[in-house]
């Protein structure tokens, strides 16, 4: 694949009449959004005035004006904070003033809400042209000089390119920084690692203020080349149409790649079994389709149920690529892409990844190494492995370009997250399975895992196995103070049809399935499952409301 040094807004230069993004409204190609793009930059340029490396927040809808606002601050020499609608107004005012922006671009469609955080910040609001896209589409670029930026390239290597704040699942959101060269390393590792091509069509139906959402899902394929097609947000009757091509225009390529987050496939599969499941042929359209048109399905962000996975390949054939990752790292560990995808496991490091294992203390102070390895060109090599170890389990460290250096002014968060050699503790519980060969996530340290009784018990374990259940449609496993035991564990939970089901009658079931003091011992059934904008279940929240 070309791979073109620099930027992702380079890349212009290397294939400036290639459709770059298609929206609701138009298609632009990659000359098209760098010449809009420019045309912004020189406006946030006289705002700065002439500073560079402010911190410019944006908020945009799903469209090329995400991408031209985004590039815009970059050519100028700033970091780009997105923001998204999905937040209230306070959540958008602490990001202001978290980052200090001094400066605030928004679509049309979000004025009258910016205008509120804006006045009630330092931010200056800047309403981007309510034409902007039709003219970006219409741009006509006559030569490579229409594709300079003011800035050299060098600048780049040297400064920061984002805030992305994490999704505030543990606490609030913490502004991690990401350099230039931490993006360049992270999207060049995922264009790699799952062969992204620039004939590729990617449907995008994901938030655009969150690594996956912004990385994986859009920074890689305009850094190949390839094209996006930009849906508003997610509709999992959308979303269908597209994957079947029904959508597709005659001359449009068709979606080949899709991601999503857990939630996302379990709508989808939701959406089949009301519309599609019914229709014997139908049945076998959409099987052929996803399996001969779409070469590539990820999911990631938050733990996959096994069944999910198991149903989501019934239906599509495709057996869903999963990747582990988090803000502060870009991407970690991925299943490889010619490999068998084994549920439940998230693959192996990235090339140029190192991780490991630390043994899981309660004091955190120079525990023991389990496991260490590294990526290196595709092939996994151990530097250390505890071969007494019987598990091979512990808290994940992760070291790489692509590891994030700061959180934005908290240099305390930033000491305590990093040893002192260098590696980032994700706080996450992983574990090595010696016959897989695959690393397997167990779940947050801090909520995840529970502790009840001297037992070490992992949520996320036993949410896979009440997922058996015929009547647990999703279900949330916490650990509730208890005086006894230390912690009980408890279950949050959306039933089939809101059938009631009580303690016993999963203990009865649980018998041959799981060891009784995993079997939750509180339980409460419920509509649905409360998520954040990432599809992620908060769950020192779910605890406060079980109590
Ligand atoms: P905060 O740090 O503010 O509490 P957060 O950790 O949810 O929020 P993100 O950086 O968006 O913010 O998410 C990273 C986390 O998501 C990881 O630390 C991990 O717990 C979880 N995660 C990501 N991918 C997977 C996966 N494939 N399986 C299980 N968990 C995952
Ligand atoms: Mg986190």
């Amino acid at each position: 694949p070309i791979i073109p040094a620099g930027p992702v807004f380079h890349n212009p230069k290397h294939f400036p009449d290639r459709i770059a993004i298609r929206d609701r409204i138009a298609k632009y190609t990659y000359a098209n959004i760098f010449m809009s793009a420019n045309e912004l930059s020189k406006d946030i340029t006289k705002f700065c005035n002439g500073r560079t490396n402010e911190r410019v927040m944006f908020m945009c809808s799903n469209d090329v004006n995400y991408v031209i606002s985004l590039w815009a601050i970059w050519l100028s020499g700033q970091i780009a904070v997105p923001l998204s609608s999905l937040h209230p107004k306070n959540v958008l005012m602490y990001y202001a003033n978290d980052c200090n922006s001094k400066l605030l671009i928004s679509a049309p469609e979000y004025a009258e809400l910016m205008n509120g955080v804006s006045v009630n910040t330092s931010s200056t609001l800047h309403v981007l042209d309510d034409k902007l896209n039709l003219n970006c589409a219409q741009k006509t670029f006559a030569s490579q000089s229409d594709l300079e930026g003011a800035l050299p390239l060098s600048f780049y290597d040297g400064s920061n390119a984002l805030i992305l704040y994490t999704s505030g699942t543990t606490g609030a959101p913490k502004g991690v920084v990401i350099s230039h060269k931490n993006l360049q390393s992270q999207i060049t590792t995922l264009v790699d690692a799952w062969k992204w091509s620039p004939n590729d069509v990617l449907l995008h139906t994901l938030p655009l203020h969150h690594v996956h959402g912004i990385v994986n899902a859009l920074l890689c394929p305009l850094y190949i080349g390839a094209k996006t097609i930009m849906l508003k947000k997610f509709n999992a009757n959308t979303v269908w149409s597209f994957l079947l091509g029904i959508t597709a225009q005659p001359d449009d390529r068709k979606t080949n790649v899709y991601m999503g987050v857990p939630t996302i496939y379990y709508k989808l599969v939701d959406e089949y079994h009301k519309v599609f499941k019914d229709d014997p042929k139908m049945v076998e359209h959409i099987k052929n389709t996803l399996k001969n048109k779409v070469r590539l399905m990820i999911s990631g962000s938050a733990p996959m149920p096994m069944t999910l996975h198991e149903k989501w390949l019934e239906i599509s054939g495709h057996s869903l690529l999963h990747r582990y990752g988090m803000t502060e790292c870009g991407m970690v560990l991925s299943h490889q892409y010619d490999s068998e995808r084994i549920p439940g496991t998230v693959g192996v490091p990235l090339p140029g990844v190192s991780i490991r294992i630390n043994e899981e203390t309660e004091k955190n102070e120079n525990p023991k190494i389990i496991l260490e390895c590294t990526n290196l060109d595709g092939e996994v090599i151990f530097n250390k492995k505890n071969s007494s170890e019987e598990h091979l389990k512990g808290e994940l460290l992760v070291k790489g370009e692509g590891v994030f250096k700061e959180y934005y002014n908290r240099p305390d968060a930033t000491h305590k997250e990093f040893t002192d050699d260098g590696w980032f503790k994700t706080g996450d519980i992983c574990e090595y399975s010696k016959e897989m060969k695959q690393f397997k996530i167990l779940g947050r340290k801090s909520v995840d895992i529970i502790k009840s009784g001297g037992y070490k018990l992992s949520a996320l374990e036993i949410e896979t196995k009440l997922l058996l259940h015929p009547d647990i449609k999703e279900c949330a496993v916490l650990g509730v103070n208890d005086e006894k035991w230390g912690q009980r564990v408890a279950v949050i939970m959306v039933t089939q049809s809101e059938k009631e089901l009580t303690v016993d009658e999963i203990r009865e079931w649980a018998k041959d399935k799981m060891p009784n003091y995993w079997v939750p011992s509180v339980l409460k059934i419920v509509k649905e499952i409360p998520k954040n904008a990432m599809g992620k279940v908060n769950k020192k929240e779910l605890v406060k409301a079980m109590v």
